[in-house]
């Protein structure tokens, strides 16, 4: 099995390298780049990441994976991965949503005029978008979710709430899946709205993650949208929506964050001591870090694995199941081994000038929860696994 890269794509690293080598010697770097973040700063807006994505879409790397007829350069989505492999390895914020779930989306099934709105604004690095799926009593399962438009001659009239939209409070436009038609089966009458964020009708309430992420829940309230700001087909949003998750498994499950995490737990090992002597002497701090490495490896490999089925054109749902359940499982581990290792003092958090390490292990110790949540819990991986991996069907 040879999970190797080709001679261009290394050559195209290669170049990547140098473009974020230039990045770092701007005076905002130390903004952008932040290697021991647990956060990952994508999800924070400031003039100083938007710099950064614009001067990346200067450079030709937004969008490669897009058709010529829309800007893009052809290139297969292994490209992307690349790219946001390096980004996420350096501690710099990652290309996402607008170019991978919304921009191929768009391309896939949108109409001329969102074509011409949305794409080359996206290329551009000029708008971000939230993405509005989960509410209350839909998230694990998806197909449930009960936002509901109505039709009102041209236009959709959207009420209801959606929960844990990231971005809402500086995002400029909602990408949001909503029930057309109650009647039909769950799956089949969802539909997808381009909705302007600033929109009067939206109310975006802050809530605040124990990993301090700031994600918000949003009330619709009457909330008009022109009938051309629908997404494609009425009724077909579900495989839309499947889709745009397909490609989040691909290109944004990057392992650059659990290499970084382990780094930092080697670090601490080398230099800490425990009782006047180094933990780096102490035979089970040994024994217990040098399984976690294979631990590390092990992701890694689950990672590729990922990676290669995509290449060859599959979908892979299992594949991509095993890799979020056990790299989310695995930096819990490590969060969990740092805390044990450093005593009670590991407890203190940034704000206490004797908290070990700046308190990045506390703020590591509550994140590494917000991980195995966010894009499908630890359960509905298992699920996925035991069921698409394993076939075994409940109540077979
Ligand atoms: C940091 C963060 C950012 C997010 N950003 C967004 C966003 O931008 N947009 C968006 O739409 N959503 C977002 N989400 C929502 C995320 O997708 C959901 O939280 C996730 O899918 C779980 O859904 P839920 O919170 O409704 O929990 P539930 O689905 O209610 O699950 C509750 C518990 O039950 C378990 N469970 C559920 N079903 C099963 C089952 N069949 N078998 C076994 N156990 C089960 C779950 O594992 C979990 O432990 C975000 C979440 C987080 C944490």
């Amino acid at each position: 099995m040879n999970f190797s890269f080709s001679e261009d794509e290394t050559t195209f690293l290669e170049a990547f390298q140098e473009h974020l080598a230039r990045e770092k010697q701007r005076s905002d770097a130390a903004i952008i780049f932040a290697p021991q973040r647990e956060t990952d700063s994508w999800l924070v807006d400031s003039p100083e990441r938007r710099g950064f994505m614009k001067r990346l879409a200067e450079a030709g790397y937004i969008g490669m994976s897009w058709a010529r007829d829309y800007g893009g350069r052809e290139r297969p989505g292994i490209y992307d991965y690349l790219l946001n492999e390096e980004l996420s390895s350096q501690g710099a914020p990652i290309i996402g949503k607008g170019v991978g779930c919304i921009g191929k989306t768009i391309i896939a099934h949108g109409s001329d005029k969102l074509k011409r709105e949305f794409l080359p604004k996206i290329l551009a690095a000029e708008i971000e978008f939230a993405l509005g799926y989960s509410e209350p009593g839909a998230g694990s399962d998806l197909a449930s979710l009960r936002l509901r438009a109505e039709r009102r001659d041209d236009a959709w009239v959207l009420n209801g709430q959606k929960m844990w939209t990231t971005s809402a409070h500086f995002a400029d436009w909602y990408w949001v899946a909503a029930r057309t038609d109650p009647d039909a089966p769950k799956h089949k009458g969802i539909s997808v709205f381009l909705v302007p964020m600033n929109h009067p009708g939206l109310t975006i309430v802050e809530i605040e993650t124990m990993g301090d992420h700031r994600t918000n829940e949003v009330f619709f309230d009457n909330v008009e949208v022109p009938a051309d700001y629908l997404v494609g087909q009425e009724n077909a949003g579900w495989q839309y929506v499947c889709e745009a998750l397909d490609y989040e498994r691909f290109a944004l499950y990057t392992v650059g964050p659990l290499l970084l995490r382990f780094e930092a737990l080697v670090e601490l090992v080398r230099r800490t001591e425990r009782d006047g002597r180094p933990l780096a002497d102490d035979p089970a701090v040994r024994a217990r870090i040098a399984e976690l490495a294979c631990e590390v490896e092990t992701a890694r490999m689950l990672q590729r694995r990922v990676i290669a089925k995509a290449i060859k054109g599959d979908v892979p749902t299992v594949e991509a199941a095993m890799y979020k359940l056990y790299s989310t499982q695995l930096g819990r581990r490590i969060a969990n081994e740092a805390l044990d290792w450093l005593g009670p003092l590991a407890l203190l958090s940034s704000d206490s000038p004797d908290a070990p390490f700046a308190g990045k292990w506390e703020m590591s110790d509550r994140a590494t929860v917000v991980d195995t949540i966010g894009g499908g819990s630890s359960e509905v991986q298992k699920n996925i696994v035991a069921r698409r991996g394993l076939g075994l069907m409940t109540g077979a």
